[in-house]
């Protein structure tokens, strides 16, 4: 089959995620057949280099020998079995890892199946772990401009006003604090957020159960960077006030900032730890939520008391999933991944600096495996959706938010595509004035 042929079938029962679907009346959706290491390649022989991680999933390349080597293992011992009563060998491995890569207290892991259910989980436990306190604190503190997934408790307590406020009417209840920022226009220092946290901290926290960040990156709120002082201080200054924190690490978990964790870089151990994505190298879903003994025991008592956690996913702690988190965190331990990323990253940085020499290009950022920048001056609403169009054109999968483009690839991507990448945007940005 062509890629037109399938396009065609793709659309007579797909609806995309994420998509204004009449935009692909003119602009076909592109079938991948196979995929290896960075390359994506189509029914029409076309490659595209994934500089997305295909949604930031994909931490170690496409179709991974060794993690589909331990997927196909795993698949002709065990799939799947119910984790309420029952266990298994590949689960019970990977919450041990995951907890000797933590710092303390962290200790139990409480499992759903993506990200959004791992917020929702957090949200939940954070709330009825306060109730049992006998503390009723039905507010949760978000910061602006932040994205914690698309069902409704998560949505709610993210800030990206594109995806939020149709449904205004039916969220769940939060209350915003200030972000740093840097875009033009928009600036905000540290100490002005800062401020801002704290008045809102003084007015509303006896209704906060707690506050949700993303550590150092707002990965969909367009790669806003900020600094690990702040999210120290931030969180320093809302646990001062009782208050909660969780730790969304759903996109910046497993090595993106450029430490395994980016809790390790800012230094603070949240009540509540939030991983997904990168967890199965971007094989099946899989999340999980990471608290301490403290809060897991407020929950121990007996069944009648209201106490349980009584909160499931039919595919909790999945085994194929599992056996491709354990794969992942192989790769990780022998590959010396986060040393060979901090080289990667300084040569990410000096050949996109090359695009520096383009006046309209501002908000040059990098954190670690994530390097953004962004397009300013132009009347044009949708330039990320033009440079989209015209990257594919040339082999390049990048899916500019607005008007940032940013490169956030598998780490097995190659000196040589990050050369490619930046010869094609140049190219595309020389035409844009
Ligand atoms: C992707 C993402 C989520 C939601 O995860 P899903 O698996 O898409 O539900 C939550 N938080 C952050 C920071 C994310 O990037």
């Amino acid at each position: 089959m062509t890629n037109l042929e399938l396009s065609k079938l793709d659309l007579e029962h797909i609806w995309h995620p994420c998509t204004q679907m009449s935009d692909h009346e003119n602009f076909p959706i592109i079938p991948i057949r196979s995929g290896k290491g960075a390359v994506l390649s189509d029914f029409d022989g076309n490659e595209y280099i994934d500089c997305v991680s295909s949604w930031w999933v994909n931490i170690f390349g496409h179709s991974n020998e060794y993690i589909s080597a331990k997927l196909s293992e795993q698949a002709m011992n065990l799939e799947h079995v119910i984790m309420a009563g029952f266990s298994h060998e590949g689960i019970i491995k990977l919450s041990n890892r995951l907890i000797n890569l933590l710092p303390k207290p962290l200790n139990k892991c409480f499992y759903g199946d993506n990200g959004s259910s791992a917020i929702e989980i957090a949200l939940k436990m954070s709330y009825h772990k306060n109730l049992l306190l006998g503390k009723n604190k039905p507010l949760f503190l978000n910061l602006k401009n932040s994205y914690h997934g698309e069902t409704i408790a998560a949505l709610s307590v993210g800030d990206v006003e594109l995806y939020k406020k149709i449904y205004k009417n039916i969220l769940i209840k939060t209350v915003q604090t200030k972000v740093p920022m840097n875009f033009k226009g928009m600036e905000v220092s540290d100490e002005e957020a800062l401020n801002d946290l704290k008045n809102v901290l003084e007015n509303h926290h006896e209704q906060l159960s707690a506050f949700i960040l993303e550590p150092l990156v707002q990965c969909a709120g367009d790669m806003n960077m900020y600094s690990a002082d702040f999210v120290k201080k931030a969180c320093v200054l809302a646990k001062s006030y009782d208050v909660d924190i969780i730790f969304d690490e759903v996109a910046v978990g497993f090595g993106r900032t450029g430490s395994l964790f980016a809790l390790e870089l800012c230094d603070i151990v949240p009540d509540f730890l939030c991983l997904s994505k990168g967890i199965t190298g971007g094989y099946l879903p899989l999340s999980v939520v990471v608290t301490s003994d403290r809060i897991y025991n407020e929950f121990y008592g007996t069944y009648e008391s209201n106490k349980a956690f009584l909160h499931s996913h039919s595919y909790t702690g999945n085994a194929l999933a599992c056996a491709c988190a354990n794969a992942t965190l192989d790769i990780f331990e022998k590959e010396n991944v986060i040393e060979k990323n901090k080289e990667l990253s300084k040569f990410i940085k000096s050949e996109f600096s090359k695009l520096l020499k383009y006046d309209f290009i501002d908000n040059f950022r990098q954190t670690g495996m994530i390097l953004a920048f962004d397009l300013v001056n132009f009347k044009q609403k949708r330039m990320g959706h033009l440079i989209y169009k015209q990257a594919l054109q040339k082999g390049l999968l990048l899916r500019p938010l607005a008007n940032t483009i940013y490169f956030m690839p598998p780490y097995v991507i190659t000196k040589e595509q990050v050369c490619y990448v930046v010869s094609v945007l140049d190219e595309l940005l020389s035409k844009l004035r």
